[in-house]
């Protein structure tokens, strides 16, 4: 690798490439934002475990896979080992009750979703947390995700501004029947696998002993530790990342034909098993595969999604400027 491409400024030389640098540098999670959600998280692994002896809480999402902003909301998930598996809405409700008598929790919320979980703040502040109850996948992925983040300097800033851009344009939001940001992270990792000169390889692939189904749980955080950074030919900077990205799913991709598969660095073709027929989006999950974008299931949804991809990739590529696309100021 040329010594040139070390640093991030080397793929951020043209002005779009440079607004997005500045727009990840002022939205990224700081260390002062991951240690106050660690401080509660042991907090409250200490109180659960009065309750649940041995359980173990761990941070997954954003807040881990190095793709947070400050203002990205803590996913945690409590880990209870044992020959029987407990009923997640049973202990939900059981730690609902205790969350209440603690002086730094406040506003608990149970929320029956397929993977039920607990929401609640942080007293006095905007920190929200979203709790799930041995959904481990949530924890095995995060990791991978992590590698993905790390495996070249381009993937963190380039994920963080699709992020906001969904957000801004609302097409982020699996509750209202858009695109989780897990799902919309794999929807950018399959772009980059699959140039003609990929940016990043299939880490599944490449590092089967790293992201084995079967590792330990508490081995899992260690994965990241062991897989070197990628060396891709690749050389595109940030902004023609972008827009590549864009024109992909605007132009290319064939949405009623492919499954994305980041497991296997390329696009599957649909078969006719329950997982992908009749659904607009098809993202497989890379431990679990299933369909991780399950949530668009109406029409007029997948319908606007597109049509946000088509729109935003015909004026940037007119305009060069992401504030075209995406108000700056109005997301920092
Ligand atoms: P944000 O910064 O917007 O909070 P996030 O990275 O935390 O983004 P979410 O979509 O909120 O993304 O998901 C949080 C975590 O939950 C993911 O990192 C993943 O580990 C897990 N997760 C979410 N959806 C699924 C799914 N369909 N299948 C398996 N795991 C999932
Ligand atoms: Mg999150």
């Amino acid at each position: 690798v040329p010594e040139s491409f070390n640093s991030l400024q080397a793929y951020a030389k043209d002005k779009l490439s440079v607004q997005m640098m500045e727009l990840f540098e002022a939205c990224q999670q700081q260390p002062p934002d991951l240690e106050r959600k660690e401080r509660c998280r042991a907090r409250l692994q200490e109180d659960i475990q009065s309750i649940y002896a041995v359980a173990r809480l761990y941070l997954t999402g954003s807040s881990m896979n190095g793709l947070g902003c400050r203002s990205s909301d803590a996913d945690l998930c409590l880990v209870i080992k044992g020959n029987k598996r407990p009923d997640p809405i049973q202990v939900l409700s059981r730690l609902q009750r205790t969350f209440r008598t603690l002086s730094y929790v406040e506003r608990t919320q149970l929320i029956r979703a397929k993977v039920p979980i607990l929401r609640f703040r942080e007293r006095g502040s905007d920190l929200e947390f979203d709790l799930n109850i041995n959904n481990t996948v949530g924890i095995r992925n995060t990791f991978l995700l992590r590698s993905y983040a790390y495996a070249d300097l381009r993937i963190r800033p380039m994920i963080l501004v699709i992020k906001k851009w969904a957000r801004h344009n609302q097409i982020n939001d699996a509750s209202k029947g858009t695109l989780s940001s897990y799902t919309l992270v794999l929807m950018v990792l399959h772009y980059l696998q699959t140039l003609k000169e990929p940016v990043l390889p299939s880490l599944q692939r490449d590092y089967p002993e790293c992201f084995s189904h079967f590792m330990e749980i508490d081995m899992v955080p260690e994965g990241p530790k062991r897989v070197p950074p990628y060396l891709s030919r690749n050389h595109s900077s940030l902004g023609e990342l972008l827009l590549g990205f864009l024109r992909y799913y605007a132009t290319e991709f064939r949405w009623d034909k492919e499954v994305i598969s980041v497991r296997e660095a390329r696009a599957l073709p649909k078969t006719n098993s329950k997982e992908w027929t009749n659904k607009y989006i098809c993202v497989e999950e890379p431990f679990e595969r299933n369909n991780v974008a399950r949530a668009v299931h109406e029409k007029i949804k997948f319908d606007a999604i597109k049509a946000e991809f088509a729109e935003s990739y015909r004026i940037l590529r007119d305009r060069k400027d992401l504030n075209s696309i995406l108000p700056v100021r109005a997301v920092i």
